[in-house]
């Protein structure tokens, strides 16, 4: 076998446990994302101890477990070279660790791309995705690499520097929804008009979230399509937003004096429940005891619980997905397969894998 190979150990044909190797320079690895499954048992992808050793840099796209989440095992099992990543996703992800390059926050200005050893290059990004969250595109002497990590140019919360007239090698690019052709503003739109037609017909909905992500992108989207809408937090939301909010460079300014409005206004659901027709719970998995007490209640009372991302099995979002008191549509945080097309058109690559969903499409360019 060359060893000028692509190692897949994570990501590819499932949603989750990213996590890619490249070699450059001699018998030296550079990795991209080192994400868990939480749902699977046996969560860790599986990297040889020997390959660790070897590895001189990690990637980190951003702090979602599926991305970060096998940082402090790879450590344990031998990994010692530096961590490329942003301080926002150091943060979320309750990195410390000595052999850190911090990535300066990505601005308007042309940056110049930041030399690693081995003759690697680094440019990056912000994916649109979360705080903190990045592209990154490589080169070196593999050839060039880009990596789009968790990406959605149309956010409405979050930054995006737009991956357009780039050439690369390789390209890795998330298409968590690839069952959808629709860009991220349909699919809002469907989202919202199904939510128009619940509230409409006089029931409540439940919107529970994730703790760093699209809660904030739901706000705007919400803010915009039901502006009438009577929406009550939960004090994690709360907090946690405006945690979020604290890392300006990575929020769009229109979006970030709207969300510290709304949080200003926002009543705190337990007390205000009467008032309210939409709730926005911190806890995606509705793993707090509180909190499933209350959906219960809700759905006795008629309301629906609208679920935008994963569901964990095992977890009361999928009972209530069994017994049909709630419902899914996906919030475009992700690559619609849409999303994947328009961007291989506006851009240059050679091969395509598309990442991050459970179906495996590989891309080739013919001269
Ligand atoms: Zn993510
Ligand atoms: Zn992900």
């Amino acid at each position: 076998m060359s060893m000028n190979s692509l190692l897949i150990k994570g990501g590819y044909g499932e949603h989750g446990r990213s996590c890619f190797l490249f070699p450059f320079g001699s018998d030296r690895y550079a990795m991209l994302d080192c994400g868990i499954m939480d749902t699977d048992p046996s969560p860790y992808p599986q990297v040889e101890p020997e390959l660790l050793a070897k590895t001189e840099y990690l990637f980190l796209s951003h702090c979602h477990k599926d991305h970060s989440g096998a940082f402090g095992h790879f450590r344990r099992q031998g990994f010692g070279g530096f961590l490329v990543t942003t301080a926002p996703t150091l943060k979320f992800a309750g990195i410390d660790y000595e052999k850190t390059i911090l990535l300066r926050d990505p601005g308007e200005e042309i940056r110049e791309p930041v030399s690693l050893k081995g003759g690697l290059a680094l440019t990056y990004g912000r994916s649109g995705h979360c705080a903190g969250g990045i592209w990154v595109h490589l080169t070196g002497p593999m050839g060039s690499i880009l990596y789009s990590g968790d990406y959605q140019r149309r956010a409405l919360a979050y930054q995006t520097d737009v991956i357009a007239g780039c050439r690369a090698d390789l390209a890795i690019l998330d298409c968590a929804h690839a069952e959808h052709e629709e860009n991220g503003d349909l699919l809002r739109a469907r989202m919202t008009a199904r939510m128009g037609e619940i509230l409409g017909e006089g029931r409540r909905l439940i919107m529970p979230l994730p703790k760093y992500g699209r809660g904030l992108e739901i706000v705007c989207m919400l803010r915009q399509a039901l502006p009438a809408a009577r929406i009550a937090v939960d004090d994690t939301f709360r907090r946690l937003t405006g945690e979020t909010l604290a890392w300006e460079r990575w929020i769009r300014p229109e979006a970030a004096g709207q969300l510290r409005q709304f949080l200003a206004g926002a009543p705190e659901c337990r007390e205000n429940w009467e008032k309210a027709q939409i709730l926005l719970l911190g806890d995606t998995h509705l793993e707090k005891e509180e909190n499933r007490r209350l959906v219960r209640e809700q759905v006795k009372a008629g309301a629906k619980v609208l679920v935008t991302g994963r569901v964990k099995r095992g977890s009361c979002t999928e009972s209530l997905l069994e017994e049909g008191a709630a419902f899914a549509m996906p919030y475009p945080h992700h690559q619609s397969h849409g999303d994947l097309m328009e961007m291989m058109e506006e851009n240059e690559f050679r091969t395509v894998m598309a990442f991050h969903s459970g179906r495996k499409e590989v891309f080739i360019a013919f001269e």
